[in-house]
């Protein structure tokens, strides 16, 4: 018998867990954590997250006090900025120097960081939100004592991540590193399957590893990166599916969705194929459109979700079989496309053609 996959977080990411399961035969049930209602929850139900933070609301004390919540140790780790990156430091993966704010001496912890530095709030930050931009001569928030780390602000190239995952046996896959466009914190598009310098996928694929074991993690777990002069640095860490892995759904043969919940049930683990290259593309405070439809090679995903500014209400992923094709169907999307959106097809295209 298989067990039923409970997710905590009932946005999109547990409706894709949903869709994932159903043609295996998985019941996942994503729901409200901040809810105050007593769920139903069975003995040999399996937890997992989709969020990192909720309320001690009845829903959610049953949920994480539930004898198969999964990952208590990883989410502990990383759901406060200052724990994840002494884990970094503690299992010597590369991260950007920073430092916990505290005291009232601000001003000099910041500057001993570096001239630019970006303040994080410890806990609670998502899409670049409780972060803030500090330069030298800047005057610092009272109120970042305690609450926030300070990161030096890193001239990257450009981001990548890695989504993997492990079982209970200690078995590992990995998807190729997946090129990442951030706007204002928030990830715009993604494009996978372009040529990756062996030893960044080798050394991502070694350190996630280390991070995954050593929590004894179970499921899909992500890493953000900075690229510097062609090395890889770590900026953190997603113990959940992630939006950079959703080109997964069509462009692999395996999603990041089914690996997360193969693990999780116990099922085979397998080590996804990538034979195209595909963009994940994020629909943000759209409205739909069946011209996207159009596209060759374009699988809309939409939320349904209240369309709200900025909001990820959709993605498209694009996959197509090669460069040519794939920048011919970016050219078509980007016909499609408003101004404020024709950037993103726009970035797409010049990845391909660097
Ligand atoms: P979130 O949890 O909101 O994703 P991140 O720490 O990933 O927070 O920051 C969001 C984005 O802000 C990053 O993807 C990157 O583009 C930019 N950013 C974050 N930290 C740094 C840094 N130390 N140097 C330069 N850019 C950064
Ligand atoms: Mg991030």
């Amino acid at each position: 018998m298989l067990p039923r996959i409970v997710v905590a977080g009932n946005g999109q990411l547990g409706q894709m867990l949903q869709q994932a399961g159903a043609p295996i035969q998985l019941e996942v049930m994503p729901v409200d954590p901040n809810a105050d209602v007593q769920l139903e929850l069975r003995a040999d139900d399996v937890i997992t997250v989709e969020i990192e933070h909720w309320s001690d609301s009845v829903s959610g004390l049953q949920l994480k006090q539930h004898p198969n919540f999964r990952n208590k140790v990883a989410l502990h780790m990383v759901i406060d900025r200052q724990r994840q990156k002494s884990l970094l430091d503690r299992l010597q993966v590369p991260t950007s120097p920073w430092l916990s704010l505290e005291g009232d001496d601000l001003q000099a912890q910041l500057e001993s960081v570096g001239e630019r530095v970006i303040v994080k709030r410890r806990r609670g930050g998502y899409d670049g939100r409780g972060q803030w931009r500090w330069q030298k001569g800047n005057q610092p928030e009272a109120e970042w004592a305690g609450e926030c780390i300070a990161e030096a602000m890193i001239p990257f190239s450009h981001e990548v991540s890695l989504v993997g995952a492990r079982n209970a046996a200690g078995e590992k896959v990995f998807y190729p590193l997946t090129c990442n466009w951030h706007q204002d914190g928030i990830l715009r598009a993604s494009i996978a399957g372009l040529p990756i310098p062996a030893e960044q996928q080798r050394d991502a694929e070694a350190w996630l590893g280390r991070i995954m074991d050593d929590e004894g993690y179970i499921g899909v777990m992500a890493m953000e990166c900075f690229v510097v002069d062609g090395k890889l640095l770590v900026n953190e860490l997603a113990p959940r599916v992630h939006n950079s892995g959703h080109w997964t759904q069509e462009g692999a043969s395996t999603s990041q969705f089914e690996l997360h919940l193969r693990a999780l049930a116990g099922l085979p683990l397998i080590t996804p194929e990538v034979s195209g290259v595909s963009v994940m593309y994020n629909l943000l405070g759209r409205n739909w459109k069946p011209e996207w439809l159009s596209v060759q090679g374009a699988h809309v995903h939409w939320y349904g979700k209240e369309i709200r500014p900025g909001r990820k209400v959709g993605h498209v992923n694009i996959c197509r079989p090669d460069v040519p094709t794939l920048a011919e169907s970016l050219q078509a999307l980007g016909a499609q496309l408003d101004e404020e959106d024709s950037v993103v097809a726009e970035w797409a295209l010049a990845q391909l053609a660097s």
